[in-house]
């Protein structure tokens, strides 16, 4: 007798097979089988999703048979199922494209037999083979932390200061729950993995007691293979910690007991295409689910979120009690802890300013309107990079802009470098004499001459990190290294960094003390544990004060943060650290919250303005974003779509406001027009429920004659930029 099954495939949303479909199998397949069906002349990969009473009104001669199951991996788990499902009907993807995306590419393209073969080769298992290693005396706060946690079992945010310990209580508060029950998994989350090679090392020191390969990575920096292994031995069981970036928050794991999201307020979280999902935010949606889906007596899944400057909505949270909040003032280098405040109010209303800044760096902010006009680095500054460098000391001078200048310009036309195909300039690259767009990469020579006057002088305009490092070489020339040497400055940015292990050398000369001056952008503002750096500075971060996204001052606070956490991260040189911020608005409330290293100040004012909006988040909200070749199209399409759900008079619209479809901030990219809609609501539940009734308009919207073919469109849910 033949069993029907319904089986989920990779679709895209917008395809006719966005659902699951029904096939016939000879053998009753339990929910999460992995198989292989006939899709059109193509076999593909699929997941059972349900079985089937009977195939309702599918004639049987239509039903196609299943081509066969990959034997040997266990199907995936009920939980993991609806993970998944939360995250198709959250994000308003369909359910195969998301399950499809979270297994690894190889398993997609191989064959049953290939399969076999991977999975015959034996993992030697040495678990109970012992070279325990030598564990340090955790730190009053660290031992604090830890034993609250234990305490509790709601979501715990961990507010560590930089440099005070946080990856040693993720290492404590995994290896305790690997000790407490020898099935048991744990994952943790990074943003970049890339960035903190560190990190995977220090994991797999601390538990190769376990035996080998129990610590395997899961992100995009790996190979097919090598990324399927680490699946496959995830999903066994056999690895008991997964160390992996936003993706692997969808890694099947029978056994999750907990999860670890470090820099949990860092937007690369937040995938960018597809499904676009928030891991932060399935992380604790998963411990919940693998909570309730565990086994009786198996414990529960908890979750922790680390971050010194932890993501408004997270730190919300802890306010109202939903998470539990676990601090860390004080860096481990030993310097006293000033008393702490959280930003509260006396009642005679005064504010109580002293904060937390145990053995963090002097924060010195430099009124950019009082230096000489157009220097880059301040007298002042100068000064004290090069007695750092006199004294043998690095520093890390940052600026969020790569190559040499962002725009090459005609003084006498007036002619700008644009990228023809994109709404942007082209950015100068000196190295190679190109102009290159950063958006589509469409990339130039520089022209001898102005190309619409013929003037031989243009000039760059603005300043990236390649100009950066040269004007700095010329303003150092004459500084001497205590050896009588010269200064060596070196730049660590996007385009330096290109090939495979460019990172990891030029970070492990700057570790080796070989660098005097780094020069970079955000990539080494963030997770580096800099152990010879005495001066962080910020040449210009003015431009986020005034952006039009309600985000942007909390991301240049966590950034400059983040930053000022790579000074005196070493406790001989903690006392005369130093984080300089150049900029022409040094009243900005910011600023004054950075000298004090007030996280929590910071929040306090930046809630107060999100909740008089209604942003987020006190609100709830999502982008529809459309592209076609003109602006018109795109935004008829949106604004169309709007009116029929006005029409329509779709559940819940009363609670949201859709505002009129608007040009996105880059407005065309590689000549495509892009758009988008912004909805909002104060309720969750009435954004889910109308975006899903939405979605079936948006569609039927795209079939209409003056849009056909000619518009793409995504849904954001909770977008983390405007
Ligand atoms: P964070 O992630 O909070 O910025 P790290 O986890 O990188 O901080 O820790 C900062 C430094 O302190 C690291 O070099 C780490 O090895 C060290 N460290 C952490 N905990 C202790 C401890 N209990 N005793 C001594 N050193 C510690
Ligand atoms: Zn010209
Ligand atoms: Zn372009």
């Amino acid at each position: 007798m033949a069993h029907w099954i319904s089986v989920v495939v990779a679709a895209p949303a917008h395809s006719s097979v966005a659902g699951a479909l029904t096939y016939r199998s000879a053998s009753a397949l339990p929910p999460g089988t992995l198989v292989r069906v006939p899709l059109g002349a193509r076999e593909v990969l699929g997941v059972v999703w349900q079985t089937l009473d009977s195939s309702g009104d599918l004639p049987e001669a239509q039903a196609r048979g299943i081509a066969g199951t990959l034997e040997g991996v266990a199907p995936l788990s009920a939980t993991w199922r609806g993970l998944i499902g939360f995250t198709s009907a959250y994000y308003q993807r369909s359910l195969g494209e998301v399950a499809l995306a979270a297994l690894p590419p190889q398993l997609r393209d191989m064959t049953a037999v290939q399969l076999a073969r991977r999975l015959k080769r034996p993992v030697q298992d040495t678990s109970g083979m012992q070279p325990a290693s030598h564990l340090i005396a955790l730190s009053p706060e660290q031992s604090k932390a830890i034993a609250e946690f234990d305490a509790d079992n709601r979501p715990a945010l961990l507010f560590g200061a930089t440099g005070s310990g946080k990856t040693e209580v993720y290492l404590r508060a995994a290896a305790a729950v690997l000790a407490r029950d020898p099935g048991a998994q744990v994952l943790v989350m990074v943003p970049e993995i890339n960035l903190t090679p560190q990190l995977q090392a220090r994991f797999e020191a601390r538990f190769n007691h376990l035996g080998k390969e129990r610590v395997v990575a899961l992100h995009s920096g790996l190979t097919p293979a090598q990324r399927l292994k680490s699946w496959l031995a995830a999903h066994a069981g056999h690895a008991r910690l997964v160390l992996g970036t936003r993706m692997a928050v969808l890694a099947s794991m029978p056994c999750l007991r907990l999860i670890v999201v470090d820099e949990e307020h860092d937007p690369s979280y937040k995938q960018q295409e597809g499904a676009r999902y928030s891991a932060r935010d399935l992380a604790v949606l998963r411990a919940k689910l693998e909570t309730e889906g565990a086994a009786p007596g198996t414990g529960v899944c908890r979750v922790m979120l680390g971050s010194a400057t932890p993501s408004l909505e997270s730190w919300q949270s802890t306010l109202t009690g939903r998470y539990q909040r676990l601090t860390m003032n004080a860096r481990i280098n030993g310097s006293p802890t000033l008393p702490t405040s959280g930003g509260s109010l006396l009642p005679n209303g005064a504010r109580v300013v002293a904060v937390a800044t145990g053995g963090l760096p002097t924060v010195r902010g430099i009124d950019m309107n009082h230096q000489p006009r157009h220097c880059i680095i301040a007298p002042p500054l100068l000064e004290a990079i090069a007695e750092r460098i006199a004294r043998g000391e690095q520093s890390m001078i940052f600026l969020n802009r790569r190559g040499y200048a962002p725009v090459l310009a005609c003084h006498d036309c007036d002619w700008k470098s644009e990228c023809p195909h994109c709404s942007a300039y082209r950015v100068f690259h000196k190295i190679d004499r190109t102009l290159r767009c950063h958006h589509c990469g469409f990339t130039e020579r520089v022209p001898r001459a102005c190309p619409s006057c013929g003037n031989i002088d243009i000039a760059p305009v603005g300043r990236g990190t390649e100009r950066l490092e040269e004007h700095l070489a010329e303003l150092l020339a004459d500084i001497r290294r205590p050896d009588g040497g010269q200064v060596r400055i070196a730049r660590i940015d996007a385009d330096t960094t290109r090939l495979k292990g460019a990172l990891e050398s030029q970070l492990a000369s700057v570790h080796a003390g070989d660098v005097d001056v780094l020069v970079g952008t955000q990539m080494i503002a963030k997770g580096h544990d800099f152990r010879h750096i005495t001066l962080v500075a910020a040449i210009n971060p003015d431009g986020a004060l005034f952006s039009s996204d309600f985000r942007a001052p909390e991301r240049l606070f966590s950034l400059l943060m983040q930053a000022a956490g790579r000074a005196g991260r070493d406790a001989r040189q903690a006392a005369a650290s130093e984080m300089w911020v150049q900029t022409f608005y040094p009243a900005h409330r910011l600023f004054a919250c950075l000298k004090r290293h007030d996280y929590p100040a910071f929040a306090e004012q930046q809630l107060l303005e999100r909740q008089a909006a209604g942003l987020a988040p006190f609100g709830y909200s999502a982008l529809v974003r459309a592209e076609a070749k003109t602006q018109e199209v795109a935004q008829g399409f949106l604004n169309a779509a709007s009116a029929q759900a006005q029409a329509a008079g779709l559940p819940a619209h009363e609670q949201i406001t859709a505002y009129p479809a608007v040009p996105m901030m880059i407005q065309r990219i590689a000549n495509i027009e892009r758009a988008q809609m912004l909805v909002e609501s104060a309720s969750r539940v009435a954004l889910q429920t109308f975006l899903s009734q939405w979605q079936a308009i948006l569609f039927e919207t795209r079939r209409q004659a003056e849009f056909k073919s000619l518009v793409r469109w995504a849904i954001d849910v909770d977008p983390i930029a405007i």
